[in-house]
């Protein structure tokens, strides 16, 4: 199979770091340009701690979609950049995986049509981690028998959006199956705002940030004398490089968006 041409939008972050060096070490990715805020004109290897890539740094989107000769744009930067850059990337007909979270409903669909329109594939998932889509699922299976949960999700203070899309996602699932109502008592009242949560559904969802941790959830149903705890851990940012490896590779197959890895994996 040809190599895959991809430019990467956030090199010097965390998980774009992740994203070099699995491109680094796998031979069916080419690197051909990064989109960075700095280091306009620069090579990604001149940038400390980056791997020794020849590929051009951009800091105008625009102008590295339109210069380069790219398949797969992978997206790893903020809500409001990474929002941008998949719209353009996708008028220039190259196919955006899009690990940045917190895009709004508006911004899904406006994605979810001009990929329609193009018939240009794009994948955004919240959760590239395999094991975290799995206990989506199950979570969504379990939701079937048990019809109160609520959700913990825990990630590192640095992190811009809350509750995470994870959470989201997961709460999304649970509401295909389960009977909406409002949980806890009909009288219950907060005396400290915020105590019990984000409402979705009547379900809630609960956000922890602090430094130590990186992305962490816990699905917690209740049921008469018995609780259910479906939990997953990312201890660090190479467990999400698995499912992006597949998005950028499956993503050359599709001509519209996928919404979350769990449509890619067998
Ligand atoms: P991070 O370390 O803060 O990295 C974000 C990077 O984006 C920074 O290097 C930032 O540059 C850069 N950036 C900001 N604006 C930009 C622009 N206009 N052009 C190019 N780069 C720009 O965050 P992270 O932990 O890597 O996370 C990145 C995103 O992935 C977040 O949305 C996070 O929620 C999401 N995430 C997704 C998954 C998943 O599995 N889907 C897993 C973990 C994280 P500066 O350093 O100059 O600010």
């Amino acid at each position: 199979m040809a190599e895959i041409k991809v430019i990467v939008a956030g090199p010097r972050g965390k998980m774009g770091r992740e994203a070099l060096r699995m491109i680094k070490d796998d031979t069916s990715f080419e690197l051909v340009g990064c989109i960075d805020r700095t280091n306009d004109g620069r090579r990604v290897a001149e940038i400390e701690g980056l791997p020794q890539f020849d590929a051009k740094i951009y800091t105008s989107a625009e102008t590295a979609l339109s210069e380069l000769e790219a398949d797969v744009l992978i997206d790893l930067t903020t809500p409001e950049h990474g929002y941008k850059h998949t719209k353009l990337a996708l008028e220039h007909n190259v196919r955006p995986v899009v690990g940045t979270t917190g895009f709004t409903d508006e911004q899904m669909q406006e994605i979810t049509d001009l990929a329609e329109e193009k018939e240009v594939g794009v994948v955004i998932a919240p959760n590239f981690a395999v094991g975290a889509v799995l206990m989506m699922q199950f979570s969504k299976w379990a939701a079937k028998h048990f019809s109160d949960v609520e959700i913990i999700e825990k990630h590192h203070d640095q992190k811009l959006d809350a509750p995470s899309g994870t959470a989201v996602k997961t709460a999304q699932l649970i509401k295909e199956v389960r009977d909406s109502h409002k949980q806890g008592h009909s009288d219950e009242k907060e005396t400290l705002e915020g105590a019990r949560g984000a409402d979705v559904d009547g379900m809630r969802i609960h956000s922890m940030r602090l430094p130590g941790l990186v992305a962490h959830q816990e699905v917690v149903f209740g049921g008469l004398g018995q609780t259910l705890t479906i939990k997953h851990d990312s201890h660090n940012r190479e467990s999400f490089m698995s499912g992006v490896k597949l998005a950028a590779e499956k993503v050359m197959e599709l001509d519209r968006l996928v919404y979350g890895l769990e449509h890619l994996l067998d």
